[in-house]
């Protein structure tokens, strides 16, 4: 019934022939048919148990791939043998499946409770929540060859370890959602300090009072110190624009002053469009704070992974009733996937091909150098608001407090989004938001059978800790309609 070596006139299972993805645990369906285009004919079902008695061993619960599945034909073309290769520590069989006669194509078929697309946050503790709390059965797919989305970090060949997508520093006032990531990892506690280049001097962002007596005369600093203080009280934080509408010509000067210097061609090179231009929301988030506080933040929880982002998505999706299929558009295997239902955590545009137009994304280049020394720089990030075409350098050893002679530091480069880079930001527009409320009501149509979420799928910037509670909420919906 099986064989410990490949049998000799195996040939391996092409892409054109067969989807690339075998399920060995839970039910195992085997579909074949003759011909070009045919309606696949159901030949025979097993369960995951069957199979295993039938071999008299347990079958492995990893995904099976491409390289996993083998035809055999026998000398009258007209039998097909199917082998598939199942490695256990100690050996690999080839096993048998030799029940198909006449076949042109074999499909096994994979058939899940839940098929995710994306393993970012949202789809990354959706199916956490569903495998563990429902019982249920999660494909997990994602076009990349790694899991968590845009938060992943890895080791780079210098033994650094970098966030490939920019620095991920984790932040959050919801307990609910600290808590919840808690359980999958220990935190390294860390505070984010950004600096700006502002005329030649590196001084904190958001611009505080440390920033004013960085870059004024002492007296106008201590000037512009009590005016603050006294319109607005200690510990605010007040937007640039409300500044403008102060009663005092000074503070209408620091309003101009900040807004020129920190956030007008900043704002030009990040997005490649006028402050005017973007959703008045924007510039109203800029704001001064009136403290001495320099962190970037000042959630009550704050911290990074302490044994790396990559290890917190492992500890998730580290659960039997998960499978995890990466390099895979899920458009190449929604064909071959029986699932219940469907998470969509993708773009909502491509999802419907595009059928309204194209929802705009801003993109970033990461040009990242690994230099021999300590440390390059004072802080996780430095922006460049007004000087060069990249916006940031960011020196993760900052946030990881990595031990190492040698640093790595990432030149951010603001581009424009195509076929070949990725979506990062969302435009803020009020235009692109209509255009989204299109998708959003086809979405509306199907949700018996597809969700969506996540930054890409709901169309909006969130931070890593609101793409959790995005996903927790709509978990516990779909929780409460089961019961
Ligand atoms: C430069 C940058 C810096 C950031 N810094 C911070 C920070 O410091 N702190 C913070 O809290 N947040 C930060 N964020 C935000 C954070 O990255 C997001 O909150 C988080 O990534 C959202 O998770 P998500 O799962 O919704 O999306 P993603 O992480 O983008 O995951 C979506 C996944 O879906 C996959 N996918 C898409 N289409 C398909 C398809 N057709 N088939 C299969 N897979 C598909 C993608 O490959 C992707 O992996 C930053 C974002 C950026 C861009």
């Amino acid at each position: 019934m099986f064989k410990t070596e490949r049998p000799a006139n195996a040939w391996r299972c092409r892409t054109t022939d067969s989807p690339r993805l075998i399920w060995t645990t839970g039910r195992i369906c085997v579909r074949a048919g003759i011909g070009e285009n045919t309606t696949f004919r159901r030949f025979e079902t097993f369960e995951a148990h069957r199979l295993n008695t039938f071999f008299g061993f347990t079958l492995p619960v990893c995904p099976l791939g491409l390289d996993d599945l083998f035809f055999c034909k026998t000398q009258s073309y007209s039998i097909f043998f199917v082998y598939i290769k199942i490695s256990t520590h100690t050996q690999t069989f080839y096993i048998n499946l030799n029940i198909l006669n006449y076949l042109e194509k074999v499909v096994i078929c994979v058939i899940v409770d839940w098929l995710i697309v994306g393993a970012g946050f949202t789809g990354a503790t959706l199916a956490e929540r569903i495998a563990s709390q429902l019982d249920q059965k999660v494909l997990l797919v994602d076009r990349r060859d790694h899991i968590g989305g845009n938060s992943y970090d890895c080791y780079n060949e210098e033994g650094i370890l970098i966030h490939k997508y920019g620095s991920h520093t984790f932040h959050t006032n919801s307990s609910m959602v600290w808590n919840y990531l808690s359980r999958f990892t220990e935190w390294r506690h860390y505070f984010h300090n950004v600096l700006a280049v502002v005329d030649g001097k590196k001084v904190p962002v958001p611009f505080n009072l440390n920033s004013i007596y960085a870059l004024f005369p002492q007296k106008y600093a201590e000037k512009l110190e009590e005016l603050l203080i006294q319109h607005y009280g200690y510990g605010v934080k007040v937007p640039i624009l409300k500044l403008r509408e102060s009663a005092s010509g000074d503070l209408i000067f620091l309003a101009d002053y900040i807004y020129k210097k920190v956030f007008y061609h900043y704002t030009l090179k990040h997005w490649e469009l006028n402050p005017e231009e973007l959703d008045p929301s924007v510039t109203a988030r800029v704001p001064v704070y009136i403290s001495r506080d320099n962190r970037y933040f000042q959630d009550t929880y704050q911290g990074i992974p302490k044994h790396s982002y990559a290890t917190l998505f492992s500890r998730m999706l580290n659960h039997p009733n998960i499978r995890v299929l990466l390099n895979t558009d899920y458009r190449e295997i929604i064909g071959d996937i029986k699932f219940k239902r469907m998470i969509y955590t993708g773009p909502i545009d491509a999802f419907f091909d595009y059928k309204h137009g194209t929802l705009p994304y801003r993109s970033l280049r990461f040009d990242f150098d690994t230099l021999n020394q300590e440390y390059f720089q004072e802080a996780g990030t430095i922006n460049y608001t007004n000087e060069y075409e990249f916006t940031r350098i960011l020196e993760t050893k900052h946030l990881t407090g990595q031990i190492s002679p040698k640093t790595t530091i990432t030149y951010v480069y603001p581009q424009q989004h195509n076929q070949q880079n990725e979506p990062y930001y969302p435009i803020p527009r009020a235009e692109n938001r209509l255009l989204y409320n299109l998708y959003l009501k086809e979405a509306e149509q199907i949700k018996d059978k597809v969700l969506f979420a996540g930054r890409l799928a709901d169309y909006k910037y969130y931070n890593m800790d609101q793409a959790v509670a995005r996903a927790l909420t709509l978990f516990k919906e779909i929780a409460e309609k089961r019961s």
